[in-house]
């Protein structure tokens, strides 16, 4: 029996059995907090891109967001779909996303890579010898996503990351030595006070990814569960399916990884404080090397 109202459980919260309802009020009120523990939305945040895909973190999140704006009347939303051109993938997630937001009177931006940068990721994939898949799409989709909000002056941009992707990047990291990379992790990314670049808020950090599709399914959000085909072949799978071992065998696996990072990562913010971003000698936008990532991983097409 629930542990509120002694209805029929659906979930149970560390041990407690939880009705459809109260967990529906549990996550609800979870994604408040967590913007409120971490300071992620600020009096004078007053236009807020939010990145979509389509998928179950970004519905759940464009979902609270707006129920925040709602009552919130000087919140004003815009949601951003990013096209990589991924075939019988994007184009699903795309069309429901779209009536997603028609339905709940959203805002929505779509930009592509084609008409961006002249290639589909399935086009860019197949020319590429040096990149993978899931590398070219994370570093085009953050180009555009940053460059596209900046553009449309939106003042930060919500990500729909949950606790087991941040978990999942700390580990990617430290497996692949990159602690210039976890300095850039955390609630509230970044760690340059620079206006070329737009801060990134995770309002789903404290979020299972298990408690994010209970929600989704709870709540009956249209969404498409079909998965990227490229997902099977990254790194970033292996590192989920080995947490997700653990986190079966030693329960909290996930908190703590995400619980400890927190409690280093101010130290960790302080080591790796970049010194001033050059703007990209190709397409002028910033970068800390003479040519961005982007710009570089179009010129080895
Ligand atoms: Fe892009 Fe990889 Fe995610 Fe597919 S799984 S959408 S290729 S980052
Ligand atoms: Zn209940
Ligand atoms: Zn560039």
């Amino acid at each position: 029996m629930c542990k509120f109202c002694k209805n029929k459980p659906v979930i149970f919260i560390s041990g407690e059995p939880l009705c459809k309802r109260c967990f529906i009020h549990y996550f609800e009120k979870k994604v408040l907090k967590t913007i409120r523990k971490f300071d992620l939305l600020k009096k004078t945040d007053f236009d807020i891109s939010v990145a979509v895909s389509g998928g179950k973190d970004s519905i759940s999140l464009l979902y609270n967001l707006n129920k925040i704006a709602l009552r919130k009347r000087k919140l004003n939303l815009t949601a951003i779909a990013i096209d990589e051109g991924i075939k019988n993938y994007r184009n699903l997630t795309l069309k429901t996303l779209k009536k997603f937001c028609k339905d709940n009177k959203i805002k929505l931006k779509i930009y592509s890579f084609k008409k961006e940068f002249g290639y589909t990721l399935d086009e860019l994939v197949k020319k590429t010898k040096i990149y993978k898949p899931c590398s070219i799409c994370g570093t085009l989709r953050r180009y555009l996503l940053n460059k596209k909000a900046r553009e449309l002056k939106l003042k930060k941009l919500a990500t729909g990351h949950n606790l087991d992707d941040e978990a999942q990047s700390i580990l990617i990291n430290q497996f692949k030595n990159d602690i210039a990379r976890t300095a850039r992790l955390g609630p509230e990314t970044g760690i340059l006070d620079d206006s070329r670049f737009i801060k990134r808020i995770k309002p789903l950090y404290l979020m299972l990814e298990k408690e994010v599709s209970l929600y989704v399914s709870l709540k009956e959000f249209d969404i498409s569960c079909k998965a990227c085909p490229y997902s099977k072949e990254s790194y970033r799978n292996s590192v989920k399916n080995f947490i997700n071992d653990f986190e079966k065998k030693y329960l909290g696996t996930k908190y703590s990884i995400v619980k400890s990072f927190l409690e280093i990562l101010p130290l960790i913010k302080k080591d790796y404080k970049q010194s001033k971003t050059k703007n990209c000698k190709k397409c002028k936008e910033p970068s800390s090397e003479e040519i961005c990532n982007t710009c570089k991983i179009l010129k080895n097409e």
